[in-house]
Order: C-alpha cells, then structure tokens, then sequence
C-alpha cells in the first residue's frame, strides 16, 4: 500500500530494468488456480505472509536467466528471505546494489487500498481518487473486469501492518549495515518518484539504466 508497485511501473518505464513482483506472482497463481495459487490465497486474504520456502522458490526462479537489470517489488519481506536471496545471487557472482525503502504515512495508506482496484491479468492498477479507470470497473487496455484485492480492507490491513512491523522492518537494518538502503518519504507516488528517479540516475548513470544522457 505504500505505492512500491505504481513505483516499480514507472522505472520499470523510464529505464531497462525488468520488474520481477512477488504480490503478483502470487496474485496471477490464485488466478490460475494453481496448488501455490490455493496457499496463497488463503494467507493473502487474512493478511498473513506466505512461506518463506515458496517465495524464495517463486522469485529465485524468476532470476535463473535474467540477463537485463531486475527490479524485484515486495521482496525479500523476510530476513531468511534477504538471505537466501544473497546466497542465490553469490552463486552467480551477483549482489544486490540497491535497496529502496518507502515511508508513507498510515493513514495515507489506508485510504490508497481503499481506493485501490486491480486488473489481476496484467498487474495494472487503478486508484478511484487520482488514476481512476476510462470506464469505472474495466481495464483500460483490455476492457475486462476489475476486482478488488481481498487483503484491501481495514481488518486485512491492521494485520498486514503488524506483519510488516515484526517481519520486514528488521530489514531495514540488515541493508543499512551494508550501505544500500535508501528511504524515501511522501504522501503520493508523484512526490516519491522523482526522488527516485534522481537517486537511480546519480547512483548508476544513464547509460547503466539503458537511457540516453
Ligand atoms: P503485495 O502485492 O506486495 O502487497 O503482496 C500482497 C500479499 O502477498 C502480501 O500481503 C503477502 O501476503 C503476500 N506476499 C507478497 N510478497 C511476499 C513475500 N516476499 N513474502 C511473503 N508474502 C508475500
């Protein structure tokens, strides 16, 4: 709900970074009605994680073949995650460079997955106060039906959070010892964006992010 993934389209956009979204992963499995797809839906719509086992098997087999830049949105969320991500990537003489760490406040939060509505095939989101779709409850691209995320309420969320505080948070520190956190603070994705745009662009230089000077 802090808007990592409306984050993640936009860079996604502007440079050659691939986006690899664990909710999503897990969202077109539910979709698709796999056995992962079953578990999945159970923990997401009581705002619980799912196992670090299957997530790490889930996004670690995303990264076997990438060749471009990755982006990965709303992973690792655990410390066992971090770290059997870093032990992935060591395998092949990679590691992570960046991380970035949205702080918005709660109650801006609440109201943004509130709003917010899903095109569950694709990933695009809507939001009914600043991106609404052409046509209320259908994709702009494909025309199909919108739906509501079910960990989208206020019970979902409160758990959701206490989640985030216990399990995620610790993160934090684990990559600020190693000197690739960086947090951003703001209210709407468009006050955070361009911070990030300039931090990547300052970090890595065009050329790195495949754009022109
Ligand atoms: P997101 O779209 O990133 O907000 O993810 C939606 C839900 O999927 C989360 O609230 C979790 O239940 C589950 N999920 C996504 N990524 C992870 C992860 N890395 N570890 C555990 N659960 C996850």
């Amino acid at each position: 709900g802090s808007g990592k993934g409306t984050q993640s389209s936009r860079i996604q956009k502007k440079f050659n970074i691939s986006v690899i979204s664990s909710g999503d992963i897990l969202r077109q499995n539910i979709a698709r009605g796999t056995k992962i797809g079953k578990i999945a839906a159970r923990e997401i719509e009581r705002g619980a994680y799912v196992s670090d086992e299957i997530m790490i098997e889930l996004v670690t087999k995303e990264l076997q073949n990438k060749q471009q830049n990755w982006l990965l949105d709303g992973f690792p969320r655990t410390i066992a995650q971090a770290i059997a991500l870093d032990d992935r990537l060591a395998m092949t003489d990679r590691a992570l460079n960046l991380v970035i760490n949205l702080h918005v406040p709660e109650e801006v939060i609440l109201q943004r997955i509130m709003d917010r509505w899903v095109h569950v095939p694709s990933g695009r989101v809507y939001n009914l106060s600043y991106n609404p779709p052409k046509i209320n409850g259908l994709d702009d691209i494909t025309g199909e039906k919108l739906t509501k995320r079910s960990d989208d309420n206020p019970e979902t969320f409160k758990i959701r959070l206490q989640k985030h505080r216990s399990l995620t948070e610790p993160l934090l520190e684990y990559y600020a010892k190693r000197n690739i956190l960086i947090t951003f603070h703001g209210r709407t994705s468009d006050e955070i964006y361009p911070q990030i745009e300039r931090e990547l662009l300052r970090r890595f230089g065009a050329g790195n992010l495949g754009i022109d000077d």
